[in-house]
């Protein structure tokens, strides 16, 4: 049997007749930016994330850093994030010119250590930037309570977390901003690259809307220096087709999940958490093992393709030596990082599969 990390093209053939009619319907009027598809995928996904304005852009990198860019955040200015996270979280506070402050994170899961946060603010700190990171919630009430007490904004890469849930509440409406990413393997990911923000703040969507599309507030009067970071209509035409689908595979990838817990649970592998009063979306499914390597090419050798998110910490790659941070400075994510392992996890995962996959495990661990 082959089991891929994930298989977007079973997807397609689901969904091409919902989607392709609405693409050749684009080509037809020539309606390639902007547009109807598009402020109607804004509101829809607005609506889904609870929240009163989306704007779409060019993707999730971009997202982050006019989210950094919209609240004032620049040159002097520090942000807090976790060491443990995909490396656009880091490069959108770069692009902005304000300083990335990292931190490690939870054992259990794997998101942000609220105190590791309080620790390191200064007169400097502006934000923190934490990550919902694999389709669980960060700990929110705790980062939002420390915002508060210190005034600094709180901007949400959500990038992996569509349709997560923190008490009840949609991951990227709890704090001034969140940020989507719609890359082709998100829980919602377009047929190539594409981003939103979301917030109940008005002007800071107005300012976003603006910034996106090269400044303008109407066609050739330039308010503010922008820039091109448009959502391309065909994506939000796909988006659109996919939205309504979102809570339906969100579900399967929850189910798959459970079983992938059950069928695992007596081995020494170390499983994945859901926090109570939160709903996990399970973008990735990611175990640790000690002897991470040899599981993977065991399985691999079986058919059984996995990932590693991330084999190297943001504080340990050459692009961000210029931080300071030596090895060692954060022990969790370090250790996690030798140790993770991404199952194969999407929506059509069939329990055959994830059947398969744990017998594999299963033996390797004997
Ligand atoms: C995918 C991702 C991004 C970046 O999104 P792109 O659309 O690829 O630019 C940012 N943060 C996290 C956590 C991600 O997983």
């Amino acid at each position: 049997m082959k089991v891929p990390f994930v298989d977007l093209q079973t997807q397609f053939q689901d969904i091409r007749s919902e989607v392709l009619p609405k693409m050749e319907e684009v080509m037809r009027n020539s309606s390639f930016i902007l547009g109807e598809d598009v402020s109607r995928f804004e509101d829809e996904f607005a609506e889904f994330c609870g929240v009163d304005h989306c704007v779409g852009v060019g993707s999730g990198c971009d997202a982050l850093m006019w989210a950094l860019k919209a609240t004032g955040i620049g040159p002097g200015d520090e942000v807090i994030t976790v060491a443990n996270t995909y490396i656009a979280t880091v490069l959108a506070i770069s692009a902005v010119g304000a300083t990335p402050v990292l931190v490690d994170c939870l054992e259990d899961t794997y998101e942000v250590d609220p105190d590791a946060v309080s620790r390191v603010i200064t007169d400097r700190t502006r934000a923190i930037l934490p990550v919902h990171l694999y389709g669980h919630p960060a700990e929110m009430d705790s980062l939002l309570s420390i915002a508060k007490e210190h005034d600094l904004i709180v901007i949400e890469d959500a990038a992996q977390a569509h349709g997560a849930e923190y008490r009840g509440t949609r991951c990227g409406s709890m704090g001034l901003v969140g940020c989507f990413s719609f890359y082709p393997g998100k829980n919602l990911g377009a047929y190539g690259d594409g981003g939103a923000i979301v917030t109940n703040d008005g002007t800071i969507a107005e300012k976003i809307r603006q910034l996106r599309n090269y400044g303008q507030s109407r066609k050739y009067h330039h308010d503010v220096i922008g820039w091109n970071s448009r959502l391309d209509t065909l994506q939000a035409v796909v988006l659109r087709a996919k939205l309504t689908h979102l809570t339906e595979w969100n579900n399967a990838r929850h189910h798959s999940a459970e079983l992938y817990c059950r069928l695992l649970k007596d081995l020494p592998v170390v499983l994945p958490i859901e926090i109570s009063d939160c709903r996990h979306v399970y973008h990735l499914f990611v175990i640790r093992h000690n002897r991470r390597d040899e599981l993977m090419a065991s399985l691999a050798s079986q058919g059984v393709y996995c990932g590693i998110h991330y084999p190297i910490p943001i504080h340990l790659q050459s692009a961000y030596a210029s931080l300071g941070y030596p090895k060692g400075s954060f022990p969790i994510t370090e250790r996690i990082s030798d140790e993770i392992l991404s199952l194969p996890m999407f929506p059509e995962l069939q329990p055959g599969q994830v059947e398969y996959v744990c017998k594999c495990i299963r033996e390797f661990v004997a």
